[in-house]
């Protein structure tokens, strides 16, 4: 892939500091939005939870992800709290070739890469309301310990500094209302003009609109 290279679907990458509600508002658009696919992700991270290998992630070792990174298998790979998280070129090809509409979760190191590799790529960055807002949100979600949350919150304070990088900004008040916000973003790159030719190239015909 090179940085020239048109492709027939919409890519949109989003990003947040964690406790933003970035997988929450994702998940929810999934749900009502069946045009977008989800991209999954290597890490090198043990699984949590109820976390599937093949669903949330392919969890692969540190000398896996090394062969990858050898093979120039990634799209996109970064360092994000001491693990290593990548999209795999495959993960994406597939789906970018049938013309559909993709998703990617990542953080921002890896959205400003495949910026700089898709140039047509949405960018959207998901901001906490206040610091108040998010530290709360990361103590309520009880995943972590103290030392944990305050490590994430001085990380956010890094990863804040990088929405100017971005095209979208969706700030997270309200679930309902940020949600609101990302289907809004989807749905006008939709209609952009290059979009509309891609997707509707029929109608473009019959209406003999060269
Ligand atoms: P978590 O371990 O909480 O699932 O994810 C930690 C961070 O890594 C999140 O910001 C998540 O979006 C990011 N991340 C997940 N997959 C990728 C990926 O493929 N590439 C990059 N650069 N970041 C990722």
């Amino acid at each position: 892939m090179n940085s020239t290279q048109n492709y027939p679907g919409n890519l949109f990458v989003v990003a947040a500091p964690s406790g933003a509600g970035k997988s929450s508002l994702v998940n929810a658009l999934m749900e009502v939005d069946s045009r977008l696919a989800h991209s999954v992700s290597h890490t090198t991270r043990a699984p949590r939870g109820q976390e599937v290998h093949g669903r949330e992630y392919y969890f692969v070792s540190n000398a896996q992800f090394e062969q990858m990174i050898s093979q120039d298998a990634f799209l996109e790979w970064a360092h994000v709290h001491g693990n290593r998280y990548g999209t795999s070129k495959h993960a994406i090809e597939e789906r970018i070739a049938q013309g559909g509409d993709i998703i990617l979760e990542i953080d921002y190191q890896g959205a400003i890469q495949v910026k700089k590799i898709f140039a047509n790529a949405v960018l959207i960055f998901i901001l906490p309301p206040s610091w108040e807002e998010l530290k709360s949100r990361l103590q309520r979600r009880g995943e972590d310990s103290t030392d944990v949350i305050e490590q994430r919150l001085i990380n956010a304070a890094k990863e804040v500094a990088q929405v100017r990088e971005f095209d979208f900004v969706i700030i997270n008040e309200r679930f309902e209302l940020a949600l609101f916000d990302l289907k809004s973003i989807v749905h006008a790159q939709r209609l952009k003009y290059s979009a509309q030719r891609r997707t509707k190239a029929d109608t473009f015909r019959n209406l003999h609109i060269s």
